[in-house]
């Protein structure tokens, strides 16, 4: 098979399922093959389409799913999980992803009802509760179909410096808090999840840690890839469109993208755009209400930038948050 990719007793299969929304391009996920054992890296996302386009790259592979032996996630978003439930439902493999992805995957109680609370006051300081309405009202959909859309077996955590079914595991926070790079020493392979991707740029989505602090997702993600650069590659499987080797050219252009974003908000800011939803206007115009929370995670991802470079400062201003550039 021409996609497959081989190394000594190590192979790739590549299952790229091409979709026509956003920028992503497609949704990936990996079979990697070591002598005997099979590894699933991501699972895809959950949708009549998706399976049956697995199930087929599988049999063409000449695989079946009693085949694989274990999954590992690269982070806990739908598009990476969506095959999990139907893998295990026929075979209890093990199940491994980053320890802070837990109780994400077990979609627990009580991470739920941090995250909403999370978000309410957030938008309350940021935005308002109106614009935040379908976002939060999705957040309470999830919690009802709870049953439905959790990881429903065992997870085993790891960490940071980890080595998990022979790769070295090595945590990438930014575009969420519990993102990781799979890297194969001996091939120099890195399954990147969606750290970096061969065009565009993935978001830096607002999270929060288990205190319900913001975390400084913006800054993480620059650290992110600056420690990416530093490694040794021959090809990066990333979690979205195809796979490429020019690995510092494309971070370099991720990074001036960093810098450009940074600077438009600061000069924002110095314009006399004080809101974050003033700013999210300003720089987006009507798009801001249809992507309503990926804008808002990209202005409070900035501003927060900006104020812990010292470019900026916060002030509040009744319940909301306002901001004034330092002189
Ligand atoms: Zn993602």
């Amino acid at each position: 098979m021409s996609n497959v990719i081989t190394i000594g007793t190590k192979a790739v299969y590549p299952i790229i399922f091409e979709v026509d929304y956003g920028q992503m391009k497609s949704i990936n996920c990996y079979l990697y093959q070591h002598g005997e054992s099979l590894t699933l890296i991501d699972a895809g996302i959950d949708l009549p389409a998706f399976r049956e386009f697995f199930n087929q790259k599988l049999k063409e592979y000449g695989f079946t799913i009693h085949d694989i032996d274990q999954i590992l996630l690269t982070h806990h978003h739908g598009d990476h999980i969506g095959m999990v439930n139907h893998i295990v439902k026929q075979k209890q493999v093990p199940i491994y992803a980053h320890h802070v992805a837990i109780e994400r995957l077990h979609l627990t109680e009580a991470y739920q009802l941090r995250k909403r609370q999370f978000f309410q006051q957030l938008y309350e300081e940021y935005s308002s509760l109106e614009l935040a309405g379908p976002r939060l009202k999705k957040m309470e959909q999830t919690y009802r179909d709870t049953e439905a859309l959790k990881i429903d077996a065992p997870i085993t955590a790891f960490s940071d410096g980890d080595t998990v079914c022979g790769f070295h595991v090595i945590e990438v926070p930014g575009h969420s808090p519990d993102s990781v790079l799979f890297y194969d020493r001996e091939t120099k392979w890195l399954f990147a999840g969606d750290l970096v991707l061969y065009t565009g740029t993935t978001n830096a989505l607002i999270d929060h840690d288990e205190q319900l602090n913001l975390l400084p997702t913006v800054m993480q993600y620059r650290q992110s890839l600056e420690k990416c650069m530093q490694l040794d590659i021959s090809v990066i499987y990333a979690g979205h469109q195809q796979p490429f080797s020019n690995l510092s050219e494309i971070v370099e252009k991720n990074l001036q993208r960093m810098d450009f974003k940074l600077e438009r908000i600061v000069s924002k800011v110095a314009e006399g755009h004080k809101t974050a939803l003033h700013l999210a206007k300003a720089i987006y115009g009507d798009r801001m209400k249809r992507e309503f929370s990926l804008i808002m995670s990209e202005i409070i991802g900035y501003v927060t930038y900006a104020e812990m470079q010292g470019m900026i400062e916060k002030k509040e201003n009744g319940r909301q948050w306002e901001f004034l550039v330092n002189s």
